[in-house]
């Protein structure tokens, strides 16, 4: 997708803070922190959001959940974090390019 902001920080067109990538996925933190460690973890392939992910993707989010889990070992939060994806705007999504939040080093509380 050419005007996707999220396809042009994983083609390094818009700079990120990059944390981690590999050849299905990019990690990088959360211009707008909601926690004291926030950032996404999206996929290359470019899905608008999780209401795109089919069983042809099952892979690709269980390579992503595993990314996440080596993530929080190697930052130092594996024992308590969120992750979170907002699909529409019902539910908040800002940006139309699968991204799982991945929040920490604060009490989170309970969703209502
Ligand atoms: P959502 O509201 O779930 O679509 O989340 C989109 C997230 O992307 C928000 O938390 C934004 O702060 C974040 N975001 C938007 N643009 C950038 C950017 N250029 N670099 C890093 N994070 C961004
Ligand atoms: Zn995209």
């Amino acid at each position: 997708m050419n005007d996707c902001i999220f396809c042009k920080i994983i083609a390094g067109d818009i700079p990120s803070k990059k944390i981690y990538e590999d050849e299905l996925c990019f990690a990088f933190y959360d211009i707008n922190p909601l926690a004291p460690m926030h950032f996404l973890v999206v996929p290359k392939k470019h899905l608008a959001s999780a209401a795109e992910v089919g069983e042809e993707d099952a892979l690709l989010v269980g390579h992503i959940y595993a990314v996440i889990a080596k993530l929080a070992a190697e930052l130092g939060f594996a024992e308590g974090f969120r992750v979170v994806t907002n699909v529409g705007a019902l539910a908040g999504q800002t940006v139309h390019h699968l991204h799982f939040h991945v929040l920490a080093g604060r009490e989170l509380g309970a969703f209502n």
